[in-house]
């Protein structure tokens, strides 16, 4: 029986839930390219129900008793001797979420004896050090598609809350005023802007399928590129780099894993490729960008504003500049953590488990590194140096 290491962020500051806004989720058997939603044998939670904390425990509390396994749940992770650092040398397997992210570096692999698999329940295994879980013969696995509809509706919001000037003149309201000049005096109408999504896969390619219906004009730049048909429908105009699209576009979303190719790639250098007044939303990795490079560009103007809900580190620090720069639309890395996308990671990491435990196959989609080489997603979406 294995010891199994669960690394979640907090409950909510006034405890665990007690009731729910909704009474329910709707059901997802299925994403946009035919992928069935995960196919656990049995989950032992309701959907909907707040599931990414200490106390929701990834709903595995059960599955984890029955087979005899130790379930060690905790968001002690960063401090020295973290409870994450004192489980390690005996656990078998960690999983963690990328909002709250179990940092899995080369001296902890080479710590954790025991350790065969790392789960990212969700997607984005940039924490773990995937040549080091290489070197170890680690497997990395996540839960691919199932938070990328969640994420694609969140680069939405954050597109039209940037460009339409929502958040400030929503500031406004609560502070009493009806300063409609205010508001207005920094929005625009995203219809007709040019809107380039850097890294065109699960989450780019449904961005752009939500945006098309707001009569803008498409661009994508992608290591691979998509199928004709699916360009024609989106009428996307494809760059073979990002600096071509970057000088074209008056908004750009990225959503390509962080890997030695991406990482840095929004640095001083390109933002000033970049139209002046453009719109930057980053829902993919804060390390794809150069951290004060964006809060300069914010206060020269070079860039409008700038959104996105990833950090570094997670949880970031009180004096993030980016919790303070100006025209800015931050959120703590919520957009693939909806209770919907909890119910799918979670009922993913259980079939994983499942899948491991009882010695079947782990979906190829679902891999990221396997037997010392990157596979199944890994293989097509990362690189290692
Ligand atoms: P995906 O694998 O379907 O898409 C990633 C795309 O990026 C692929 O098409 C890949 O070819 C492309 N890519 C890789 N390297 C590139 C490069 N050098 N230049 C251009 N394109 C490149 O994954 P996805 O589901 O769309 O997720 C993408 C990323 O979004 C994840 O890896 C993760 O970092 C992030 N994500 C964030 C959240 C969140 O909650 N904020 C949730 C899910 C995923």
């Amino acid at each position: 029986m294995a010891k199994i290491i669960v690394v979640l962020y907090d409950d909510p500051v006034d405890g665990y839930p007690k009731s729910y806004a909704r009474d329910g989720i709707p059901e997802i058997k299925s994403y946009p390219n035919g992928q069935t939603a995960p196919t656990p044998q049995k989950i032992d939670f309701k959907p909907g129900e707040l599931l990414g904390c200490v106390s929701g425990a990834l709903g595995l509390k059960k599955w984890a008793a029955d087979n005899g396994h130790t379930l060690v749940v905790t968001s002690d992770k960063d401090r020295a001797n973290s409870t994450l650092d004192r489980e390690l040398p005996d656990a078998e397997v960690v999983i963690s979420q990328p909002f709250w992210p179990a940092y899995m570096t080369a001296e902890r692999i080479a710590k954790a004896k025991k350790l065969k698999l790392i789960i990212t329940a969700g997607i984005g295994s940039d924490h773990t050090d995937i040549e080091a879980a290489n070197k170890h013969g680690v497997t990395v696995a996540e839960v691919t598609f199932s938070n990328s509809i969640s994420v694609a509706e969140h680069v939405v919001m954050m597109i039209l809350g940037l460009v339409r000037n929502y958040i400030p003149s929503h500031d406004w309201v609560t502070k009493g005023g009806w300063n409609i000049a205010d508001c207005v005096e920094r929005a625009y109408d995203l219809e007709g802007m040019h809107v380039g999504i850097i890294g065109g896969g699960r989450i780019g390619t449904a961005v752009m399928r939500r945006l098309k219906p707001f009569d803008v004009k498409l661009h994508y730049t992608d290591r691979y590129r998509l199928p004709a048909d699916v360009e024609k429908e989106l009428g996307a105009t494809f760059h073979q780099d990002r600096e071509s699209l970057l000088k074209v576009c008056d908004v750009v979303s990225l959503n390509c894993p962080l890997h030695p190719e991406t990482e840095n790639m929004i640095n001083a250098q390109m933002i000033s490729k970049m139209k002046r007044g453009a719109y930057l939303v980053n829902t993919a990795r804060a390390k794809l960008v150069d951290r004060d490079a964006i809060v300069k560009a914010l206060e020269s103007g070079q860039l409008a504003g700038y959104a996105g809900d990833v950090w570094y580190p997670q949880p970031a620090p009180k004096d993030h500049p980016w919790r303070t720069m100006p025209h800015e639309g931050m959120t703590p890395h919520t957009s693939g953590s909806t209770l919907s996308a909890q119910a799918r990671y979670s009922a993913g990491t259980r079939e994983i488990l499942e899948c491991f435990y009882s010695g079947r196959p782990i979906r190829e989609e679902y891999l990221i590194a396997k037997g010392g080489h990157l596979a199944g997603a890994g293989a097509h979406s990362y690189s290692v140096r």
